[in-house]
């Protein structure tokens, strides 16, 4: 086994804290790696308080990892020793269903194993996060990440980066579309760099006016305050597409007027209370509700690929793991510019 250092949430109530624990060793079709940098996801803080689900504790959280590869299996091919490589949101899955074969595995039809808050395929074995030291995942689940970006604003694209990419990729949004992404937080920010560099004019939907320079910055094209009720009036009708990206609560009704006819709200945000909708924000307008979870392994290497290629990485803020509850707190309050990653080095 391999002894491990992490930061731990012991139960819901409890702020995370420093937890040893055992990892399996590496077996045939592992690849083990050190852990240089872990993005901070909300779906990160939803779990350790047991927003959705009672979780599986002591839980260490963490699914945008990157780090070095430092022991592989006999049998493993894609990896070598010094590698750079990247795990996300999944560890395994069954890798037989009709999904699985399609490159779907997080849509896996027996269920994808999580990177943490889950169980192994044994059923036995809680998976545990990057909020850690090193990791091992059997070779099929792990990324190539290139060395010619940097590395801590890379850790991100494997959470954040692949929810936006695959929903914008599937739905084809690109040149002659109006995107609006709704919530300017660590999704919503990859989504508004994905949207432009896939040609499509890109309004951020916001509750935070001073986001909007920061914004444009991104390459956002228009700025919308949605507590302004003159602003939301104007964008009524004018949208293709919203990549709805909120964490909590919120008034769907709204949102969804403003589409045009035809048009779809796509749902990654995944807030633990489930939204009423009026069947008339949907037939006058012929609109659809949609959602997207993560994306395949081989569309995350792909989107990995496309960012090393066309320079994209997330906006980030680095902390050390001792300051993680002050970054919970800030995100809580949607003060994140735009994703909080951890040099794991701090542990
Ligand atoms: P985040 O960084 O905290 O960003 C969420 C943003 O939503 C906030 O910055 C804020 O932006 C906006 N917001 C928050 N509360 C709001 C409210 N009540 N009404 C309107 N807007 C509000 O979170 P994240 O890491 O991007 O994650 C966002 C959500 O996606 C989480 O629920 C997470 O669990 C989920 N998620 C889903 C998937 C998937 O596979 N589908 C993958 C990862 C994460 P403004 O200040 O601009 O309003
Ligand atoms: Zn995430």
């Amino acid at each position: 086994m391999i002894q491990t250092k992490s930061y731990a949430a012991q139960s819901p109530d409890s702020d995370l804290a420093p937890w040893s624990f055992e990892r399996r060793d590496v077996g045939p079709h592992d690849v083990q790696f050190d852990i240089q940098y872990c993005g901070v996801c909300h779906s990160d803080l939803h779990q350790v308080k047991n927003d959705w689900f009672p979780g599986i504790f002591p839980m260490v959280p963490g699914h945008e990892i990157v780090g070095r590869v430092i022991k592989v299996g006999d049998h493993v091919t894609k990896f070598k020793v010094g590698d750079i490589a990247g795990v996300g949101c999944m560890v395994d899955s069954c890798q037989h269903c009709e999904n699985c074969k399609q490159d779907l595995e997080q849509y896996c039809l027996e269920g994808s194993t999580q990177t943490y808050n889950s169980m192994e395929r044994d059923g036995k074995m809680p998976t545990y996060g990057g909020y850690s030291n090193t990791i091992v995942v059997r070779e099929e689940f792990v990324l190539h990440v290139s060395d010619k970006l940097n590395l801590a604003a890379v850790a991100p694209l494997l959470c954040a980066g692949i929810t936006t990419y695959s929903p914008l990729r599937h739905w084809k949004v690109g040149k002659g579309h109006k995107l609006a992404v709704l919530g300017l937080g660590g999704l919503g920010h990859m989504g508004v760099k994905f949207g432009v560099a896939f040609g499509a004019e890109v309004t951020v939907l916001s509750t935070s006016p001073n986001k909007e320079a920061d914004a444009k910055k991104l390459g956002a094209h228009k700025f919308v305050v949605t507590t302004d009720a003159e602003q939301l009036k104007a964008a009524q009708g004018t949208f293709d597409f919203i990549l709805d990206t909120v964490s909590a609560e919120h008034d769907f009704n709204m949102y969804l007027a403003l589409l045009r006819t035809n048009g779809t709200m796509i749902c990654v945000g995944a807030p633990p209370k489930p939204a009423q909708i009026s069947a008339f924000s949907l037939l006058g307008g012929r609109k659809s509700v949609a959602g997207s979870g993560i994306g395949g392994i081989a569309e995350t290497q792909e989107m990995l690929d496309y960012c090393a290629e066309h320079n994209i990485v997330s906006a980030i803020e680095m902390i050390d793991i001792k300051d993680i509850q002050a970054a919970y707190d800030r995100m809580v309050k949607g003060d994140v510019r735009y994703r909080f990653v951890i040099d794991m080095a701090t542990l």
